[in-house]
């Protein structure tokens, strides 16, 4: 079974062609500029160069005509008719209080998107848009929504619940909802299998370390709290989002700077975090070169990133009972001894012992256990692989 995987932004699409027999990806890649003139397809046949095709895409229908023609195509392509594409598994940034789990598209399903659009204004327009586009130019084809939303559905609510008036959530549905769920739920999964034990016997803390970062609890194979909130900008301080502050600050700063509400949104959510307090970049390869260098703000930045993810650490531990195994994700996670070092630094003590010659020798791409073999919690890095979910997701639907 051939599933196409497809992940539209207002105006890029990724797309991934998933074989699911032999869990491999035939094909990738990504429309970028849809709309906005000089637009261009990447197209990435697996093993291959990359091919990219210059040509004007108006709308995302557009875009995926193109890519099913690269799909197809006699030279660059990889099956020799759309036939071949059994299902198309869309990601959806936000699926609200309706969705749980995945979900095959109907006109039912469609205008429940619709209804969450105000949750996610610049997110689940474009979603919808990609769904629609691949209903005309496929029909017949079953379309899926993979929600970032639903793996957290499982929250309860006093771990959902905000402190503040009870019809706030009742008229607005203002609550924590939580994202990266497609990617915590993956890694969460394939920490059972590496550990060899069911789900539901395993007490995990993942931590997706992106761009975006979010860190979940999953007790028992089930999200019971995650440190993004009812937006991606809560929790731990991220590549460019501020993270947990005091709500206090917002109209202070209105005031202060003398700026409107959506210029304070807007410095929390691209000028602030470990940019922000560096002056030197979001990317952390580039932060740890200047705090290498005596950049005193980068080391700062570092620091401070460290410090909020740690203190979600101590949170979930004792919100579980325990931890059973840690799991580092996503570019971060999977990449960066010296964070991973800092991170688990003086856990000891919790029955947290990390190998840092295995720390070390943990390769993007592979997954590892880099805890020591006395360690009582397992310490693993885990390659996320989102699109791969939703292909699972979309094929455990079509059944
Ligand atoms: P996204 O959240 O956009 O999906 P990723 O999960 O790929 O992105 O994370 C991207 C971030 O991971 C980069 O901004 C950078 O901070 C970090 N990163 C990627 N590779 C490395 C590396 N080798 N060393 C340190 N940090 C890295």
């Amino acid at each position: 079974m051939k599933i196409l995987v497809i992940n539209a932004g207002s105006s890029s699409l990724k797309y991934q062609l998933i074989d699911m027999d032999k869990s491999e990806v035939m094909a990738k890649g990504l429309c970028e500029r849809i709309g906005i003139g000089e637009s261009k397809l990447n197209h990435t046949p697996n093993g291959c160069d990359k091919v990219v095709i210059e040509k004007d895409m108006k709308d995302h229908a557009d875009a995926i005509k193109m890519v099913l023609d690269a799909l197809t195509d006699a030279n660059h392509g990889v099956i020799s008719s759309m036939d071949e594409i059994s299902a198309v598994g869309h990601r959806v940034v936000h699926g609200g209080e309706k969705f749980n789990k995945s979900a095959i598209i109907d006109s039912e399903v469609k205008a429940a998107l619709e209804e969450c659009i105000p949750l996610a204004p610049l997110h689940n327009p474009a979603n919808i848009i990609g769904i629609e586009a691949c209903e005309k130019a496929m029909p017949g084809v079953p379309q899926v929504g993979v929600f970032d939303t639903a793996f957290h559905q499982t929250m309860p609510k006093e771990a959902y619940m905000y402190g503040i008036p009870y019809d706030m959530y009742e008229k607005h549905k203002i609550r924590r909802y939580g994202f990266h769920g497609t990617s915590h739920k993956f890694v969460s999964q394939q920490a059972a299998l590496m550990l060899n034990k069911p789900a539901e016997e395993l007490k995990i803390i993942t931590f997706h370390l992106g761009n975006g970062s979010s860190i979940t609890a999953v007790d028992g194979g089930k999200s019971i709290d995650t440190s993004m909130g009812f937006t991606p900008l809560a929790g731990v301080v991220m590549g460019t989002r501020c993270g947990d502050i005091d709500p206090a600050i917002v109209k202070f700063i209105a005031d202060a700077e003398d700026v409107d509400l959506k210029e304070v949104d807007n410095i929390l959510n691209k000028k602030s975090g470990v940019d922000g307090i560096s002056g030197v970049s979001s990317d952390f390869r580039d932060l740890e070169a200047a705090a290498k260098d005596g950049n005193e703000k980068a080391q700062l930045a570092l620091d401070m990133f460290v410090y909020s993810v740690r203190k979600f650490l101590g949170q979930y531990i004792v919100a579980m009972g325990g931890v059973d195994a840690i799991v580092f994700t996503a570019g971060i996670g999977e990449n960066t001894v010296m964070i991973r070092d800092m991170i688990l630094k003086n856990t000891e003590f919790l029955g947290i012992e990390m190998d840092k010659a295995k720390n070390e020798k943990a390769i993007r791409g592979a997954q590892m256990d880099i805890a020591t073999d006395a360690s009582k919690v397992r310490v693993l890095v885990i390659p996320t692989n989102e699109e791969l979910m939703i292909a699972k997701e979309t094929q455990e639907l079509l059944k």
